[in-house]
């Protein structure tokens, strides 16, 4: 796995370099490889005298692509940049588009922000999930608790829509010190009197970015949430949280790093070592609480973001029977390794729940197309996150079934289990 990924990243690395170069050189024609002073004069692919040999396992030099073993050259037209390279595929290929879920789903990590607004726009959200068939959405927007969530809760349920947006309650993780636990819990409790059916999606500043009332980082696993987990259990709620983000934002942003475009165009996916946890601080961290509250139902965000590292999800998974994952805005590594996804679904199908997370319509049937059929080689729906094209991984309906609707159900149990097919 970890030499695959080595060489994958090379290649990528190869290519951003080539185009990188480019964009920083001189006017077209001239070569962008002549500005590194290394690789050659530009002057096409024949030639013996515009290569350089590299040492074996060596990487060829800025602005060069290994043409044969150990031999680097430069090509011959000024390279794009990576962001105007878009190549259009020879491949044919069978193309099965499924705009329709198979069977009614429950997407569990909804963000319908200003839809629940009014009575309208939840008319409007529940039209697009018609055709979507997506028969509930739960909404886990951060920062919905209270009066507020009542409100929404209230509106939701004097429409024609009354049981097609669940919501999920927020713990509120400012100031915590003295007497903030006790706060939490009947806030909790309150917040579940009026309608709430679990708790989160607690966002990925808890552990990055909140601070304790003492100005110290407020851990993932701090002693002082205790209570509030364990009530959790005993209000029968789970508990969706999202912790870090991919791995690839926590590592030098070089042209070996597979996230380089997006860490480019997004300043706010940086995580600097000199200013945040690591990644394995932040895993362990959680680790840590899904281990110190057994009785605690937990759902994991984004497949903990180790989608590219399923043996690194399969362990977690055997170690905490309490953890559950969602596969919200991770399809793009799922899609990449059709068959290790598909092993991983049937293994573990009791486990994983559907989400969606940034509600784009849209989007949704890339997700349907990716688990219900073989096609072969599409598109992800956002070019900077992959520099790569996505197969089916072709879920039996046994397993579809699960992953749609009925670990979401069996995990919430506030949410109607009645209604849905055997
Ligand atoms: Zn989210």
């Amino acid at each position: 796995m970890g030499a695959i990924r080595g060489v994958v990243s090379l290649v990528v690395g190869a290519i951003l370099a080539t185009a990188l170069v480019a964009q920083q050189s001189g006017p077209p024609g001239t070569g962008g490889a002549d500005q590194t002073g290394q690789a050659g004069r530009g002057r096409g692919g024949r030639g013996r005298g515009n290569t350089i040999q590299i040492p074996p396992k060596g990487e060829c030099p800025p602005g060069t692509t290994e043409v044969r073993p150990q031999t680097c050259q430069a090509p011959e037209f000024p390279p794009p940049s990576i962001v105007d390279y878009r190549p259009h595929s020879t491949l044919v290929a069978d193309a099965h588009p499924v705009p329709k879920a198979k069977f009614p789903a429950i997407d569990i990590h909804g963000h319908p922000r200003g839809l629940l607004s009014s009575a309208e726009s939840l008319a409007s959200l529940t039209a697009s999930l018609d055709t979507l068939n997506v028969r509930l959405m739960v909404s886990a927007d951060d920062g919905v608790s209270g009066d507020r969530l009542a409100r929404v809760i209230g509106m939701i349920r004097g429409t024609p829509q009354r049981d097609r947006v669940w919501m999920f309650t927020s713990i509120d993780f400012r100031d915590v010190g003295r007497g903030w636990a006790e706060r939490a819990v009947r806030q909790l409790e309150a917040d579940v009197k009026a309608g709430a059916v679990g708790v989160g999606e607690i966002s990925k500043s808890f552990g990055l970015t909140i601070r304790k009332r003492d100005g110290m980082r407020l851990k993932i696993d701090d002693p002082d949430l205790g209570p509030v987990w364990d009530a959790c259990a005993r209000l029968n709620l789970p508990v969706f949280i999202h912790t870090g983000d991919p791995e690839e934002f926590f590592r030098p942003i070089d042209y070996h790093n597979e996230r380089w475009l997006e860490l480019s165009l997004f300043a706010d996916r940086r995580y600097p070592s000199d200013r945040f946890p690591s990644f394995d601080e932040l895993m362990a961290e959680r680790d840590n609480l899904v281990k110190r509250h057994p009785r605690t139902r937990f759902i994991i965000a984004h497949m903990s973001w180790y989608a590219a590292d399923l043996p690194r999800l399969a362990r977690l998974l055997d170690t905490y029977p309490n953890a559950n994952t969602e596969l919200g805005a991770i399809l793009y590594d799922l899609g990449r390794q059709p068959r290790a996804a598909h092993d991983f679904f049937v293994k573990y199908q009791d486990r994983i729940l559907f989400g969606k997370d940034a509600f784009e319509p849209e989007e949704y049937p890339y997700y349907w197309r990716v688990f219900e059929t073989r096609d072969e080689y599409f598109d992800y729906y956002r070019g900077y996150h992959a520099f790569w094209k996505l197969y089916g991984i072709d879920l039996p309906d046994v397993v579809l079934k699960k992953v749609y609707f009925q670990n979401a159900l069996r995990l919430t149990p506030g949410l109607p289990q009645t209604g849905w097919p055997r």
